[in-house]
Order: C-alpha cells, then sequence, then structure tokens
C-alpha cells in the first residue's frame, strides 16, 4: 500500500492543496492520471503529485479513501509535477491548473472495437499505412550545407547538446535559422531525444511546419495546432506521448508535449507578445521552455531578429550565449527604408493616408507586376467614435474599452470582450449630431486602397478576415500565387511571410503602437517596423519600405528606420534601468474584483496595506495605484489594480507575500472580492 498526494481537477478555486489518498498499486509514480473519490461519493480525475510509503502523522487515524482507477496512458512526463511546482509560485495559479498544461488536449476518441486488430495496448491509429518501417533510425533528406556564419553557430549548440544550455540566435530576417533549428533537431534526435519547436502562431507559419514536416517526415513530427478537431489534436498529442513522433512543433502551449528525454527545446521569434499566456496560468512560454530544458539537460534555443530587451539583457549578462547570423542566406541585401514624415505630406495638401513616396513606388512596381503589402497594426474602419459637442466616446458598457467602428459588420465593437452595438448617429449623452469617427483600421486602409490603387486586386488578413478557419491560409495562398497585388494586414502579415514577389511594405502609421502607455510600446514598435520592413525583397529585387510617421525622431522610429537594433538596444535598455522596468525588475500586476465597484476598489486597497505589512513601507514607491484597472469591468465584475515593481532583490519577499494574501483571500467566501497576480502582464493598467 501506497499514500500519494492528489491534486484534484476541480473548478473551485478555493481547492489548491492536494488531498491524501491509499492506493493498492505499489508501482503508481508522480504524474500518474487517477480518478478518486472527491466529495460525497463525486469521482474527480487528478494527478498524483507524490507518493509516499507511511501515511503522514496529521492524517493518522483519519479515514483515508482510496484512489479508485489509475489511467496510465495518461500519465504526465516525468518533469510535469516539478515544473507545476514552479509554476505555481511564479504564475501564481493553482497546482492543478499548471499540470492541465500538460494534459491531453481532449479525451481520447471512443473506440470502436472492431477496429482494433491487436487487441488493445495502447497506439496503432491508422489503417497502418505510411511509415511502415518504424525501428528503423529515422533517415533525413539531403541536408543543404550551412554557410560559414550558420556553421559556427552551430557547432556552438552541437557541442553544447547532451546537456542544459540556452543560446539567443539574434539572426537578421532571412538569415537562416530554421534551417539552422532543424539541423539542431536532427542532431538531438540522432542522440535519440526529442525535440519541441515553438513558434509564435502556427496558422501564421505554415513554413516553417511545412519545413520540418518536409525534412522529417510528416509522421514523426506532432503538429499541435489548436484550429484542429478535438480527435485530430489528441492524435497528435498521443504520437508523441507514445514515442511515434521525435518532434513537436506548435504555438505556446506546445511546450508541454508529453515527451520524457527532451534534447532541445527551440523557440522561434521569441520576442513574440502570443508566448504570453492570456488565460490562467499566465505564464511565460520563454520562461517555462528554458525552466524544461534545464531539468531535462536539454538546449533551448532562442531565435529572433529582434530579441526581445530581457532576452538580449539576459544574453550580455552571460545567462545566454548569443549567437549573431549576420547575412541573408541569398545574400539579398536588406531593404531600404525611407521615413515618411506626415505633417510634411499636411503641409503640402496630402490629407491621404498614403504619402506621395510610397504612392508613387506602389505605382510603380504594381505597375511591374511586383506585390505590396500595407501593415497597419489596428483592425476595423474609425477606432474611435466621439461626439464633437460634448466630448463623448462611445466606450463598452461591459469593459470601459473605447469600442471600434466595423464598417462591414456595420457595428461599433469591443476588442477587448467582443460586445457590439449599433453606431450611434446621435450623441448618446447629448444628442447632437456631431458624432465623428476617428483613428483608421485596416478596414478603411482596405477602401482607400482600392480607390487609390483601381487596377490593383486587393486583400486584407486580420482577425476580422480570417475568423473562418482556413481564410487565413486561403488570403495567403492567393498573394502567393499572385492572384493579390496588395495585401493589407495587422501584425499577421508582419510575422513569418516570405513571398519573393513582394518589392514594397508600406508601414501606414507607425506610431500607432507609441501612443500606447506601456513600457514596452517602443519595444514593440521597433519589433513591428522591423519585422513588417523584412517582407520586402526576399526575393532577388532590393525591397523597399516606407515607414510612415508624424513623430519621425523618436529614438524606435529612427533605430528601425536603420535597421540598427543595438543602438535601440542601448537606448532602451538605458531608459529600462533608469526607470526600473523589465529586466531590472518584475513586474505584478494585482488585480481585486468584486461585484460593486467599492468592493473592488476596497480589496485593493486592503491587499496594499497587507503587502506593505509583508515587504516593509520603504516599498510603496515601487507600487503603482491602486487604480481602475484598464479593463475596469469583466463579466460583470469591477476591477482595481496595483502595478509593482519588485527588484530582483525584493522578488522572494513579494513572491511570498502575494501568495500568502491570494490563498487567505480567495479562500474566504466573506472577503467580498477575489485577486489575481498577473507576472510581467502583457500590458499595464
Ligand atoms: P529566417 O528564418 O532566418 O528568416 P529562413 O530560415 O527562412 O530565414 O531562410 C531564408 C531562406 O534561405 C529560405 O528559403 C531557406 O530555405 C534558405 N536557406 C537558409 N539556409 C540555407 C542553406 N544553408 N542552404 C540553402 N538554403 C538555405
Ligand atoms: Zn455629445
Ligand atoms: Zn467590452
Amino acid at each position: 500500500m501506497k499514500y500519494v498526494d492528489v491534486a484534484v481537477d476541480t473548478r473551485s478555486d478555493m481547492v489548491d492543496e492536494p488531498f491524501t489518498y491509499a492506493c493498492e498499486d505499489d508501482g503508481i509514480c508522480v504524474g500518474a492520471r487517477i480518478e478518486a473519490d472527491f466529495a460525497r461519493g463525486k469521482s474527480k480525475r487528478g494527478y498524483v503529485v507524490a507518493v509516499r510509503d507511511v501515511l503522514p502523522a496529521e492524517l493518522d487515524g483519519k479515514p483515508i479513501k482510496k484512489i479508485l482507477s489509475v489511467d496510465a496512458e495518461h500519465s504526465l512526463p516525468p518533469d510535469a509535477v516539478g515544473i507545476a511546482l514552479w509554476m505555481r509560485r511564479r504564475y501564481f495559479c493553482r497546482l492543478i491548473d499548471a499540470l492541465a498544461c500538460f494534459a491531453p488536449p481532449a479525451d481520447p476518441p471512443k473506440r470502436k472495437k472492431a477496429a482494433l486488430a491487436d487487441g488493445g495496448g495502447g497506439a496503432g491509429e491508422g489503417q497502418g499505412d505510411g511509415g511502415g518501417d518504424g525501428d528503423e533510425m529515422p533517415k533525413f533528406p539531403i541536408m543543404p550545407e550551412l554557410t560559414a556564419e550558420q556553421a559556427a553557430a552551430f557547432g556552438q549548440i552541437k557541442s553544447a547538446l547532451g546537456s542544459h544550455a540556452a543560446f539567443l540566435v539574434h539572426g537578421v530576417t532571412g538569415s537562416g535559422k530554421t534551417e539552422l533549428y532543424m539541423r539542431v533537431a536532427s542532431e538531438a534526435i540522432s542522440g535519440g531525444r526529442k525535440v519541441i519547436v515553438l513558434v509564435p502562431e502556427i496558422s501564421l507559419t505554415p513554413q516553417i511546419v511545412k519545413n520540418f514536416t518536409d525534412r522529417f517526415g510528416r509522421e514523426r513530427v506532432a503538429v499541435m495546432h489548436s484550429k484542429l478537431s478535438k480527435g485530430e489534436r489528441y492524435a497528435e498529442w498521443a504520437r508523441a506521448k507514445n514515442d511515434e513522433a521525435d518532434i513537436a512543433i506548435g504555438a505556446r502551449g506546445a511546450v508541454f508535449a508529453p515527451f520524457g528525454d527532451i534534447g532541445a527545446i527551440i523557440v522561434d521569434e521569441e520576442h513574440e507578445t502570443t508566448y504570453k499566456s492570456d488565460m490562467m496560468p499566465k505564464y511565460d512560454t520563454v520562461e517555462v521552455a528554458l525552466k524544461r530544458a534545464a531539468r531535462a539537460g536539454a538546449v533551448c534555443v532562442l531565435g529572433s531578429a529582434t530579441p526581445s530587451i530581457v532576452s538580449m539583457h539576459r544574453a550580455r549578462s552571460g545567462v545566454y550565449r548569443l549567437l549573431k547570423l549576420t547575412e541573408r542566406y541569398n545574400k539579398t541585401p536588406l531593404p531600404r527604408l525611407s521615413v515618411v514624415d506626415m505633417r510634411d505630406e499636411m503641409k503640402q495638401g496630402n490629407r491621404g493616408i498614403f504619402s506621395h513616396a510610397l504612392h508613387s513606388a506602389m505605382d510603380r512596381e504594381l505597375a511591374a507586376g511586383r506585390q505590396a503589402i500595407l501593415f497597419l497594426n489596428r483592425r476595423g474602419y474609425s477606432t474611435f467614435i466621439s461626439c464633437r459637442a460634448c466630448g463623448y466616446v462611445l466606450r463598452c458598457p461591459e469593459c470601459g474599452i473605447s469600442m471600434t467602428h466595423h464598417k462591414e459588420r456595420r457595428r461599433a465593437e469591443c476588442h477587448f470582450c467582443g460586445k457590439y452595438l449599433p453606431v450611434p448617429k446621435a450623441c448618446p449623452d447629448c444628442g447632437s449630431a456631431h458624432i465623428r469617427h476617428f483613428g483608421i483600421g485596416t478596414e478603411k486602409v482596405e477602401e482607400l486602397a482600392r480607390a487609390a490603387f483601381p487596377n490593383a486586386s486587393v486583400a486584407r488578413l486580420d482577425l476580422d478576415s480570417a475568423s473562418r478557419k482556413g481564410a487565413a491560409a486561403k488570403i495567403l495562398d492567393d498573394f502567393g500565387a499572385g492572384k493579390t497585388d496588395i495585401l493589407i494586414g495587422t501584425q499577421m502579415v508582419a510575422k513569418g511571410l516570405d513571398y519573393e514577389n513582394v518589392s514594397i511594405v508600406g508601414i501606414v502609421a507607425a506610431d500607432v503602437g507609441l501612443n500606447i502607455p506601456d513600457f514596452k510600446s517602443a519595444e514593440r514598435t521597433f519589433q513591428l517596423i522591423t519585422q513588417a520592413a523584412g517582407r520586402s525583397g526576399r526575393g532577388d529585387e532590393i525591397g523597399e519600405v516606407y515607414v510612415q510617421t508624424y513623430s519621425p525622431g523618436h529614438y524606435a522610429v529612427e533605430a528601425a528606420a536603420n535597421a540598427d537594433y543595438d543602438g535601440f538596444y542601448r537606448t532602451e535598455d538605458l531608459i529600462r534601468r533608469t526607470l526600473s522596468y523589465p529586466p531590472y525588475s518584475d513586474i505584478y500586476q494585482v488585480t481585486a474584483t468584486a461585484k460593486s465597484e467599492g468592493a473592488a476598489a476596497r480589496g485593493a486597497d486592503a491587499v496594499l496595506a497587507a503587502l506593505l505589512g509583508a515587504v516593509g513601507g520603504d516599498e510603496r514607491a515601487n507600487i503603482l495605484g491602486p487604480q481602475k484597472a484598464l479593463v475596469y469591468k469583466q463579466g460583470g465584475d469591477f476591477r482595481y489594480s496595483l502595478n509593482i515593481k519588485a527588484m530582483p532583490a525584493k522578488r522572494g519577499a513579494y513572491e511570498s507575500a502575494l501568495s500568502l494574501i491570494k490563498k487567505k483571500i480567495n479562500t474566504d467566501k466573506a472577503a467580498g472580492y477575489r485577486i489575481m497576480v498577473d507576472v510581467n502582464p502583457f500590458s499595464m493598467g
């Protein structure tokens, strides 16, 4: 008989501590998935987080329930419990929520008994066609010869394989990072180990997935894609779990792929914001990748043309080894960037959204049969609706965010919660008819581009046009096949697209992101301009990029225009250090939520008082707020937040204090409010 501690899979936020059960199976292991009687005869699923030979003294004499069944097929990978315990402390989530990240994405499909010839025993779906000779070592098709830079980088990573090391590959777009990743992967696989490849968003980066499946064979790659059906997702997961696949490739959730012996974890475009989870647990994928790699004795390879300030700081401090790829593989020079001051356009009487320079360059290139990309990181038609008589702004009644006009759908939408309203013709506040729309979004750019380039065919790629399954792929395929001349889009078009015939990129309004009050706005602007620019001139021609802006002197715009990453890093790092922002601190965003605004505000005050009691009154200077959260209402709850800058020396104190405070409040029904903590949140607000 063994005694096991079980994290029970319950929705209740009140439950976080594991429960102890007896288990007759002496072979039970940490990570096993089990069914147990949880409360009043209700059986629930759970995961074993500890195994003991004797009952802990405090439970002596108490009735101990028995595990009902063990589900061996779905046990968690060996490192899951350790990682989950770390996640609970780092991200202030429940243990079960962290463990659930490792669980299969769906329940196994019900098996039709007749179809099963092998009498059970796990894997073996499919008809047995393809990939027949499973026992042989995988053979990889011809690998191209590496360039000198690639070979040097590969040499470093190769010699580190077999133990833990972390690398930051700073490689310009087109420098062949993917080829480098594939070499690292095949090396790890030859050593009998598994590889995880993370991409920011799988539907936008079909090329890297194709590269891997072409090289390694579809049957050895598990593609973890949220757009797949439940059955397909389960099947891919099971192939990784059952050692049928050597590589798992997918968006952030693939970092939890069920591999036992990982040799390498690769994070492509490591700076992308999609690596920060926006759901509980709100983990940072790069951090989890590093933790998993460290525990597995694996290499972790982070790659980007524009590494995040945090990652570059770590590389320069020696935490990561920095590898540089400075040349494009096909030696095409990087595109020529021109900054266009839109204030001058205005002075010259051009009130349109296309500068003369961009317009005439597009006329020329389109006439020569080439293609253009227009980038604006804001969807919708106009981005806010306001009354000129009284200043009223149409805001979402649910969350207080200003609403965006969507002309095609003929309504105003909240981009946070999805609520929509009819577009008002008169001011809801004062009745005036002077209701006006300001700010442009991609829908309007599309309309204006059709008018300005009447002979060109135009398509738009953003969350709205890509909402149907397969729509994004269709838009991209058409563009790749030359059926469309101009592709307009949000950051969805700035990512991994690689089309040789694109010779022009227009960044319609480079300032959009700079006006967001957030310490990361300059970094994001720099990254987006650089990434968007990288879409131009992937073929033989030198590409052209027009950066339209009202703030041509801003250091992020200037550095991006000069392709000067190091210059941008120097300025930004100095600002971060001076203001104690990450990487010089961690931001803890604590949000108090309650059914009434008063209770939420009082809750935030109480949290502040408790925190200062624990970490010392001097820390008040590092705590901003309490204030109304940026999204101050959500799902009927009011929200107040505190933003804490936790210096490295204080991190431990804050972690302990916050987890205690959170536990105390969230398990107290009488508290009247609840709290959540988001570490290094997507935005401060
Ligand atoms: P990145 O990911 O750095 O933007 P890619 O990996 O997409 O760059 O490489 C750009 C192009 O160069 C691709 O078409 C790729 O196939 C090609 N390429 C890269 N390295 C090599 C190599 N060593 N031999 C042949 N082609 C290569
Ligand atoms: Zn009004
Ligand atoms: Zn809303």
